[in-house]
């Protein structure tokens, strides 16, 4: 069996974006078993990150340090990307810096031709998706595996990750089965240890034979120039020590400044992603295999990728979000994902850090910063981040920032327009009030108003609306105000 170098359907997603949104959210509320199958499992990963907060102590302690660390360290990058990059170079490792996603496909390729890579095992790296690797890997004709349990069935699926870190969030075992038996021409039953088992086998001929292990890092550490990659699987370990090549590609912004931090880091990390007191495989790696090492890659190539990210340096409102440990508490806790799932965000990212990411990295209001609006603002996002990231806020920004770049649609800046002069005089806030009533009255049944015209029939697909009154607050509070006077003056005159 060959398995396709790319993860197929997505591949132009991200280019409808925003005029897909309806669409995707659409198909994503009719699939009942999607919305079952994430509801499950980010309640059971948002149960245990609460379990882990409780017995881990002074949380607030914790996020709060977690917080000053990536704050202090993006408010520093030249100086710590800079001490990294010396590090990693003394310790035998070769740094790139890349631009854009072209440049570092460009780097990638330039190290693949040099060793005549036909093979490139991976282990799970959102970068990498970011700049569509897998897709140029496959045009080049070299065979791309992802050893990621998750990725490796979405691989097959030809399908991008719908979670930071469960990719494979929406498919159950049946489906997983299915896939198992068309790719291998071999029947298996929807049972997790046959399935488990059979991926286990069938990728470790791959650690074994692949020319390059490409890998992500979940934090460089400045101070040493060092690699800290963490998984539940062990595949990491194993992409990362068996081919001769190691090619780590990660985002300009995932570093801490010392060993110190980075215990604080992880910390928040395993307890905010999956409940856990520490990733069950944690691996710091430093530099290429030295002559008395036992095992590790002759070399060691570290794309480091702008992409987007430094535009963001300085900024008031959105550097933050480069603080973000990538640990998907925020899509856990999040009403809107948790209806929808990743897919529908049209974005690697999803949920509210993808919502508030994806504009910001592509530079693109019109399509991406749609993305603002997949959101309740109720700020549960900001309440589960260690990071204390105020995604909320940002979004309202982002909004902000795409009307005042005039890209919403017409009708919808004349609606506003509209509601402004209204709102803004008492005169035609009245009037307004006083016509409503009745020109709503063809739409009321029973108090309420249950399938409204476009575009409130938006609102009454799901729920109904209640009537206006006849009487405003305005008006009973004159009334009653005057019927006190009244009361008042009656008094007075009958002592
Ligand atoms: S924004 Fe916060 S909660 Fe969301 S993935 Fe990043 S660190 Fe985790």
């Amino acid at each position: 069996m060959s398995v396709q170098a790319g993860h197929g359907q997505d591949t132009n997603m991200d280019e409808r974006i925003g005029s897909g949104l309806k669409q995707r959210t659409k198909q994503a509320l009719q699939d009942e078993f999607l919305r079952k199958a994430v509801a499950f499992t980010t309640d059971k990963l948002k149960n245990g990150r609460l379990q882990a907060m409780d017995a881990f102590g002074d949380w607030e302690a914790w996020r709060d340090r977690g917080r000053a660390i990536r704050e202090h360290t993006n408010s520093h990058l030249d100086y710590y990307l800079s001490q990294f990059a010396d590090n990693v170079a003394g310790n035998g490792g070769h740094v790139y810096f890349c631009s854009g996603a072209d440049d570092a496909v460009k780097t990638f390729m330039g190290i693949a031709d040099r060793h005549k890579a036909k093979l490139v095992a991976k282990g799970k790296s959102m970068v990498s998706e970011e700049i569509h690797l897998n897709h140029h890997l496959e045009d080049r004709g070299i065979e791309a595996i992802e050893t990621d349990l998750g990725e490796y069935i979405l691989q097959l699926a030809r399908e991008t990750p719908s979670h930071l870190i469960i990719p494979a969030i929406h498919k159950n075992k049946q489906q997983i089965a299915d896939l198992f038996t068309d790719a291998s021409g071999q029947h298996f039953e929807p049972e997790t240890k046959v399935l488990a088992e059979y991926a286990r086998k069938k990728l470790r001929n791959y650690f074994l034979e692949a020319d390059i292990g490409l890998t992500g890092c979940n934090f460089g550490v400045a101070e040493s120039g060092s690699i800290t990659l963490v998984s539940n699987e062990g595949n990491g370990r194993m992409v990362s020590t068996l081919p001769k090549v190691h090619v780590v590609v990660m985002g300009m912004e995932r570093l801490v400044p010392t060993f110190e931090d980075l215990e604080v880091v992880l910390n928040l990390l395993a307890r905010s992603a999956t409940g856990q007191k520490l990733t069950t495989y944690t691996s710091i790696l430093t530099g290429a295999r030295h002559p008395e090492d036992l095992d590790g890659p002759e070399e060691l190539h570290v794309i480091i990728l702008d992409n987007g990210r430094s535009a963001q340096l300085g900024d008031p409102i959105f550097q933050e979000v480069l603080n973000c440990i990538r640990c998907a508490a925020c899509l856990n806790v999040c009403p809107v994902y948790r209806h929808v799932g990743g897919h529908t965000y049209g974005s690697v990212y999803s949920g509210p850090i993808g919502a508030v990411l994806t504009p910001l990295l592509q530079q693109d209001m019109k399509e991406a910063g749609t993305l603002s609006y997949a959101s309740s603002l109720c700020g549960a996002c900001y309440e589960a981040c260690p990071v204390k990231i105020p995604l909320h806020d940002m979004l309202v920004h982002l909004r902000h920032r795409k009307v005042k770049m005039k890209l919403t649609s017409l009708p919808e800046r004349a609606a506003f327009k509209t509601f402004q002069t209204v709102f803004g005089s008492v005169t035609l806030y009245k009037l307004a009030t006083k016509s409503g009533y009745y020109l709503q009255k063809p739409l009321v049944r029973g108090g309420m108003i249950k399938a409204g015209p476009a575009p409130l029939s938006g609102w009454t697909q799901s729920r109904f609306m209640p009537m206006m009154p006849k009487q405003s607050f305005r008006d009973k509070w004159a009334a009653l105000q005057a019927e006190l006077a009244a009361k008042k003056a009656a008094r007075e005159e009958q002592r």
